[in-house]
């Protein structure tokens, strides 16, 4: 038996040497005020006591981030079609939800992946992707007919393209894993035409009920994967900086292929009351919840 600390079954400790990007302010509203939030081995997660934006304090720099993704990559999507097919579904919704803004134009997918979500659009859109996956890429060059000329291995910041060129970004899933996400959203506002959409969607909502009662067992908290727990608020706080403004959000839960209501109330339920029994209860890692997940769109309106 190792007597190792592990996460939900990973071993998280062995990348304490990368944790090394600390925050003495919040980036979202500038604030110093923050307090201790959840723990998890030796990770910490803070909350800043003016605006709720939740972030990891400290976490792992980019040569730390990329060798935690080396070999997660591998084990996460090739063998799990149960998730596949459930993301497939929730792409329909996330399509939906965007189109009633813009079902034309030139798109870019910020962290696309294999091609999926672009995939799932509608054939009128021109489809950008970028991934620093190379395989991933590799993987969406083969197989997506469409577009797949279209998706480059490169980080956002270094992407080849001219400013005012797209109608749509959308980030999938991704702005919490950056290790940046001002600089990337300032380089978004940048690639945007005036009167285009950023679209934000599959991102946990740090603002969420479930995450304040849960906190540590949350099931989207991840010490190393997700850095920040965004909100309307807060990302509305930093997208405003860049002539972001917030037009739209949505707190996809029913009708998506992980709804559960009465299991997950349940659940939840039994939860509240062992904390009221004894405010130090250990629970159990949250059930998909209401509000737990956030689809934002903003408009570039300068
Ligand atoms: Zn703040």
């Amino acid at each position: 038996m190792s007597d190792k600390i592990l996460f939900r079954g990973e071993d998280l400790e062995q990348f304490n040497k990368w944790r090394t990007v600390e925050k003495d302010h919040c980036i979202a509203c500038g604030s110093r005020d923050f307090e201790l939030w959840a723990t998890a081995g030796s990770y910490k997660a803070v909350k800043c006591v003016k605006c709720g934006l939740i972030w990891m304090n400290p976490f792992l720099n980019d040569e730390g981030l990329g060798k935690y993704y080396a070999d997660y990559i591998g084990r996460r999507r090739l063998n799990n079609d149960l998730k596949m097919e459930q993301r497939k579904i929730q792409y329909q919704s996330d399509r939906e939800f965007i189109e009633h803004f813009i079902s034309d134009g030139k798109i870019l997918d910020v962290g696309c992946n294999g091609g999926f979500f672009l995939e799932a659009l509608s054939t009128k859109f021109e489809k950008h992707g970028i991934e620093i996956d190379p395989e991933a890429v590799v993987y969406a060059q083969k197989t997506q007919k469409q577009f797949g000329k279209n998706i480059l291995c490169v980080a956002l910041e270094r992407a080849p393209y001219e400013n005012s060129s797209f109608d749509m970004i959308a980030m999938r899933g991704t702005i919490e894993h950056l290790s940046d996400p001002v600089n990337a959203i300032k380089k978004v506002s940048q690639l945007l035409k005036k009167g285009g959409y950023y679209y934000i969607t599959a991102t946990p909502n740090g603002d969420s009920f479930a995450a304040d009662l849960f906190r540590d067992k949350w099931t989207l908290f991840h010490p190393v994967q997700h850095i920040w727990h965004f909100s309307p608020k807060t990302l509305s706080l930093i997208c405003s900086r860049f002539g972001l403004k917030l037009i739209a959000k949505d707190f996809p839960y029913l009708g998506t292929p992980y709804e559960n209501a009465r299991e997950n109330v349940k659940i939840v339920a039994k939860a509240i009351k062992s904390r009221e029994q004894n405010p130090s209860a250990e629970l159990p890692i949250s059930p998909p919840f209401w509000e737990n997940m956030m689809a934002l769109v903003f408009e570039k309106t300068k």
